[in-house]
């Protein structure tokens, strides 16, 4: 019972909850990580949730800091931009870049939890439970009861940190003792997974690319895997005429896909049972605050800010807090009643830009990103990235290939924006101007 006294608790055994607890225990606390599932090393994963990632900067900058990313890298997969098919025609690669060379990387969310987890069980002083779920939180004493497979137990914790993912017990424990208050905004939007397999041992598509079907009003993207497969993520709405309640019968769903995303049939042996098996997961963006309560309870990753997966960046952003409570913690001398409000002031104005950034990257991958206005505005932002270096960045570069804080990102891509179109309008009245005077000259001569 003292050691338990002494521990800082994490709740959820997820990419957030196993970074920190390494982080932590680094920072020499004893540290007991609670998980709801059984050990996903010797477990299966559950079909259709099997989810790869986009991995960029943010995620790979905690990792380094560790010495992870090189073992954590050796499973991914570098995409250097996005390969856009056209209903009719042939596929076009856009450079994420304006080099070409800069990547996001496809990895396993399950590869990533499994190393993330092997490396914080060996470090001394973390412990792991696993089929503990979390269904009780005494905010004043930090006691928490679990539900396991043995029956109800309860453990006390110096600080408890919920790292417990978009639904979080822990948020879910503060807000019913009325100490916080919480938004969900969920999106009419769902997700389905579809599997595209190698073909004659290869790669069905270019495994250097993220791959997108931008459709109006449905979307579908695919990473590759390691193993030469590619899991495709399909965002549709959830009801309506045009939904995924709409393709009720195996005849609908091959004519569907006939029609909308005629390259992928020939590609999908099993798309007919892939899309009638795999469940629809839901998409949302979750706020509350406070994300501390007494300097003893605090959350972090999704479970203090969960986003929509557009950007590809809520790993990346929960990976990034872990770093920043780290940091809160160096310079609050471990005082944990002041380093958790200061995590707190620190990254909720992030947390909201990102947040923000991903509904709007939404848009842009499912309308924009097949028109050629788009595909324009991208060359002139690579040509104004390669003629002021350094000084105009565009927002996606800024948001994956650094570590510049998100709210600052948004407020930089403003200014940008202005600047952008001044300059555009000046461009465009010196233009008018030339047009009046040629045709003054016109009507003279
Ligand atoms: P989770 O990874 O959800 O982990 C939470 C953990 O807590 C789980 O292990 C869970 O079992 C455990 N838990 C839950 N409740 C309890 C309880 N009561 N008691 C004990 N344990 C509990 N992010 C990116 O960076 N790049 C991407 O390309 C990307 N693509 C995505 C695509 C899709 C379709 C989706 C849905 C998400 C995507 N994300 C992406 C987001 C990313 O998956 C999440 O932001 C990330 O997993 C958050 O990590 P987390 O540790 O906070 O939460």
């Amino acid at each position: 019972m003292n050691r338990e006294r002494d521990e800082i608790a994490v709740v959820g055994a997820g990419l957030a909850g196993c970074l920190l607890a390494c982080y932590l225990a680094r920072r020499g606390y004893p540290v007991a990580l609670y998980e709801r599932r059984p050990d996903p090393r010797t477990g299966t994963v559950e079909r259709g949730r099997s989810i790869n990632l986009a991995l960029s900067e943010r995620g790979l900058d905690a990792l380094r800091r560790i010495g992870l990313d090189e073992q954590v890298m050796a499973d991914a997969l570098p995409m250097r931009g996005r390969m856009v098919h056209p209903v009719l025609g042939e596929p076009g690669f856009q450079s994420y870049s304006v080099s070409g060379d800069r990547a996001i990387n496809s990895i396993s969310r399950g590869a990533l939890n499994n190393a993330l987890l092997e490396a914080a069980a060996k470090l001394p002083g973390v412990r792991i439970a696993f089929d503990h779920r979390l269904v009780g939180l005494d905010p004043d004493t930090a006691r928490m009861t679990f539900e396991t497979p043995q029956g109800a137990v309860t453990a006390d914790a110096r600080v408890v940190l919920g790292a417990d993912g978009a639904g979080s017990a822990v948020r879910g424990q503060l807000l019913e003792h009325g100490l916080l208050t919480e938004s969900v905004d969920f999106l009419d939007y769902g997700y389905k997974e579809l599997t595209i397999p190698p073909a004659g041992g290869d790669f069905a598509l270019d495994e250097g690319a993220l791959h997108i079907w931008p459709r109006g009003t449905s979307m579908m993207i695919a990473l590759p895997n390691p193993d030469r497969s590619f899991t495709c993520t399909l965002f549709w709405p959830t009801h309506g005429t045009a939904s995924f309640a709409s393709l009720g019968s195996k005849a609908a769903i091959e004519r569907h896909f006939a029609q909308h995303y005629p390259d992928l049939p020939p590609l999908a042996p099993d798309l007919v049972d892939d899309y009638q098996h795999n469940p629809v997961g839901v998409l949302g963006t979750v706020r509350c605050d406070p994300w501390q309560v007494n300097g003893r309870i605090g959350l972090l990753g999704d479970a203090a800010h969960a986003i929509v997966p557009f950007y590809g960046q809520g790993a990346n952003c929960a990976f990034e807090d872990v770093v920043e409570l780290d940091r809160c913690l160096s310079e609050c001398a471990d005082d944990w009643s002041a380093a958790l409000p200061l995590f707190q002031r620190r990254r909720q104005d992030n947390a909201e830009a990102i947040a923000r950034m991903a509904l709007a990257n939404f848009v842009e991958m499912r309308d924009k990103v097949a028109s050629p206005v788009f595909r324009t505005r991208k060359k002139i932002e690579h040509a104004l990235e390669r003629a002021l270096p350094g000084r105009y960045v565009s927002q996606y570069e800024m948001v994956s290939f650094s570590t510049v804080p998100y709210a600052q990102v948004r407020r930089r891509v403003r200014r940008q924006c202005q600047v952008l179109g001044a300059v555009a309008a000046g461009v465009l009245a010196a233009a008018v101007a030339g047009v009046a005077v040629a045709f003054g000259r016109g009507r003279r001569g």
